[in-house]
């Protein structure tokens, strides 16, 4: 294969080598253990208060109200089962989130609701977004939490955190978000967002593997559902993943230093990139156009399998995805694309490439000229294809 043209960042993104020099010295002469109180363990104690200072920076807010985890699952996790502790322990047991949430969220409110909770999904309009009002006119009595992430992974969508958080702290209602595609890519500020938890993970920013963070707002109770060591101020036991914690602190104030120019940048090849495939006979672009994150583009054609598609770009060296790489390999089309209203024949012709800012204005134009044809390949051996140009079955799109 000549050129790999990788979009897919949203699944993961390839190390900065910023993030790479700064981790390289805990892999081998900073060794120690934080908890050990010799001068070792001393020095990676300092590397990571220092580490947790700068996501505090990147976040706005204060040191103390950062804890390190393995990533944004798990964070994901641990914001939700905390809430919804601290809820049922005053009698409210109601939930409310949307219905196109990464699996860590739902998954996790799917167990809750058979340990009791009710959880109410908000239907997300068809251009993948929902309101505050929307979420305000939920809230409940017994309403424990409202959990919203920030950007869809999907299809990209922003959602109106700042107005959501400002209902949610009117109505003393916990607020957390998911922004695991948000930070490092968009603006996030919890104090003027009003976000009461929120989670992040450092492979989607340009950082290792493995590990993540969460905001937890001082006062809030956090709750340790890893128990052991007094790690994290006995929130989260086990020792430190130092190299990862450092590597992700690197990576997220690169990101965040960088915020304005690569979300330009960005915004320029996704909206040369659909300008490109829309010119595809019986294409749709999913989600809002521009309240979507700088790299993301959802695209679907009617008449094609999603997964062939995927599989035959491949072969011309453009790696994308059809979905979240957590649903592929199931033959189910994406839960989101289905929230956003899609029929389910169109739901499985779609087609993420999601950039970053190592692509460039050449990718864009070999992935323009690529796509069409790969199409129309599948279009000539589609069964269902021939049924629409016959008018046997109807257009969708
Ligand atoms: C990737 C992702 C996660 C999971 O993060 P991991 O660090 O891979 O566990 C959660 N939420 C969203 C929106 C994501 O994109």
């Amino acid at each position: 294969m000549t050129k790999v043209i990788y979009a897919d960042n949203a699944a993961t993104t390839a190390m900065s080598d910023k993030a790479i020099e700064a981790m390289t010295p805990y892999f081998k002469e900073v060794y120690g253990n934080p908890s050990s109180l010799h001068t070792v363990g001393q020095v990676a104690k300092e590397a990571l208060e220092s580490a947790r200072g700068k996501v505090a920076k990147c976040l706005n807010c204060e040191p103390s109200e950062i804890y390190f985890t393995s990533g944004g699952s798990e964070s994901d996790n641990q914001c939700i089962r905390s809430a919804a502790l601290q809820g049922a322990r005053k009698g409210k047991k109601h939930i409310i989130t949307t219905a196109f949430e990464h699996h860590a969220v739902l998954h996790t409110l799917k167990k809750l609701e058979k340990e009791g909770f009710e959880v109410t999904y908000l239907d997300v309009h068809s251009n993948g977004l929902v309101t505050a009002e929307e979420v305000k006119a939920a809230i409940r009595g017994d309403t424990a939490l409202v959990t919203v992430m920030f950007a869809n992974n999907e299809v990209g969508t922003i959602q109106p955190i700042a107005e959501i958080g400002k209902v949610c702290r009117e109505t003393g209602v916990i607020f957390h978000t998911d922004a695991v595609q948000a930070a490092g890519h968009i603006p996030v500020d919890v104090k003027a967002m009003n976000i009461d938890m929120l989670s992040i993970s450092a492979h989607k920013f340009h950082g290792p593997k493995g590990v993540g963070a969460l905001y937890c707002r001082r006062g809030l109770p956090l709750f340790t559902f890893i128990e052991g060591g007094a790690q994290e101020r006995g929130k989260r036991a086990g020792t430190e993943n130092i190299a990862g914690i450092v590597g992700m602190s690197a990576a997220l104030e690169e990101a965040c230093s960088k915020l304005k120019e690569n979300g330009e940048y960005l915004t320029r090849l996704r909206e040369k990139l659909i300008d490109g495939l829309l010119k595809i006979p019986h294409s749709k672009l999913n989600g809002d156009r521009s309240r979507r994150l700088p790299g993301n583009v959802n695209m679907c054609f009617e008449g094609v399998e999603g997964e062939s598609l995927l599989l035959l770009l491949d072969a011309k060296g453009i790696c994308a995805s059809s979905g979240s790489a957590c649903t592929s390999g199931s033959l189910d089309p994406s839960h989101v694309l289905l929230a956003l209203g899609l029929p389910h024949e169109v739901a499985h012709g779609s087609l993420r490439l999601s950039l970053s800012e190592a692509n460039t204005e050449e990718d864009i134009d070999y992935i323009v000229e690529e796509v069409p044809k790969v199409i129309e390949y599948l279009r000539n051996m589609s069964p269902v294809w021939e049924e629409l140009e016959k008018g046997i079955r109807k257009h969708l799109i």
